[in-house]
């Protein structure tokens, strides 16, 4: 890995480049931001560069540290994240010697799913938060004497997950910074950090991605079609691994269930119309029910860029049912389209009837393309 493998992010690279140039290192850092963006992608890139023996900002990926690095087993770095707690675990126990066999072989693919991927999430069953055990290890194994140079890097992942003992622990480790040693913290959940923390961390403030950098990702890194990869795009809110799931779903399945409710809103045949919307509002969550929306609100988009002569990637088997659509309905107040399905997205929010929901969008749906258009 290296910074230029990293999706998006341009600012913090620079900032981080620049704090290991200037050599002037804080003890603790946290770096927050939404769910998904690659928070630890940048805090393990941080900790292998500080490590790198070329003593640039950008890792050389040659030396024996870098090496280490790429299988995230670097005695100077060690990762920290929720762990279950063991069979009558104790204080000053070691945190992961009280696990079964099966938890350490567990906990054990995680981290090497991390190392081959860094926006991997590490989740291990029944592991609900970071033990006050893996917190003292910090202080235990920053105490141990050094045999290796370079820095010794803790990178604690979601450090919201931090139990009061636990979170009370850091606190007077980072009161009493240890020479040599740096603490990463990641979060999606700054305010459920103890203030004191993050008084003493320097923030690293993350930004979600644009859609263009989350595109191109998806199509370079996992080989992911163009149009598919577009779609993720926008559903994804700026984190790539929501995108990630959306694109290795079959959303071009989903696209055609939208279009099919697109024939119906404007066919005659009400009766299955209901039974459609009966089926989404029974089978389909709130979460689920907004992607079903905004993906018919993407086909919207195209029908409205292709109306207006203008050039949109098109999924193969569905340019014939849009154009053909466009070409239909040449009139059809697609702007309003897309603002009523935007109404009902907001409408989800306030706990409003699916059916309601679905049922007023199709009739919007319905006037929005006709009542402009001679059939
Ligand atoms: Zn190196």
């Amino acid at each position: 890995m290296s910074w230029s493998s990293i999706i998006g992010h341009e600012r913090v690279k620079k900032q981080l480049k620049q704090i290991i140039k200037s050599r002037q290192i804080a003890h603790a850092y946290l770096f927050y931001g939404a769910d998904g963006i690659g928070k630890s992608a940048l805090a393990i890139e941080f900790a292998k560069v500080l490590n790198c023996e070329s003593g640039t900002e950008q890792a050389c990926d040659v030396c024996k540290n870098c090496k280490r690095m790429e299988t995230l087993q670097h005695p100077n770095v060690k990762l920290v994240f929720a762990l279950p707690a063991g069979k009558g675990e104790e204080k000053g126990d070691n945190p992961v010697a009280v696990l079964s066999e099966s938890q350490v072989a567990d906990i054990r693919e995680q981290i090497s799913l991390k190392a081959k991927d860094p926006y991997h999430r590490i989740e291990i069953p029944k592991a609900n938060f970071i033990k006050i055990n893996s917190v003292r290890d910090i202080k235990r194994e920053a105490s141990l004497s050094r045999t290796e140079e370079g820095k010794k890097v803790f990178i604690i992942f979601n450090a919201d997950m931090m139990n009061t003992e636990a979170a009370n622990s850091l606190l007077k480790t980072l009161e009493e910074p240890l020479p040599g040693v740096i603490i990463l913290l990641t979060t999606s959940a700054k305010d459920q950090l103890p203030q004191t923390i993050i008084s003493r961390c320097q923030l690293i403030s993350c930004g979600s991605l644009q859609e263009t950098e989350i595109e191109k990702a998806l199509i370079e890194m996992e080989g992911i079609e163009k149009t598919i990869a577009r779609l993720a795009a926008q559903l994804a809110q700026g984190s790539y691994e929501n995108a990630r799931k959306l694109a290795l779903l079959n959303m071009a399945e989903e696209r055609k269930d939208v279009v099919e409710f697109m024939r119906l809103v404007l066919g005659r045949n009400r009766a299955a119309l209901i039974d459609t919307i009966d089926e989404l509002a029974s089978s389909l969550d709130r979460p689920g029910i907004e992607r079903w929306l905004k993906l018919l609100q993407s086909w919207l988009r195209d029908a409205l860029l292709l109306q207006q002569n203008e050039q949109t990637p098109l999924l193969d088997d569905e340019k014939k049912s849009i154009c053909n659509f466009v070409e239909k309905f040449r009139n059809a107040d697609l702007i309003s389209c897309i603002q009523a399905v935007e109404k009902a997205i907001a409408h989800l929010d306030k706990n409003v009837y699916l059916h309601l929901i679905l049922t007023m969008l199709a009739i919007d749906l319905r006037k929005f393309i006709t009542e402009t258009t001679t059939v």
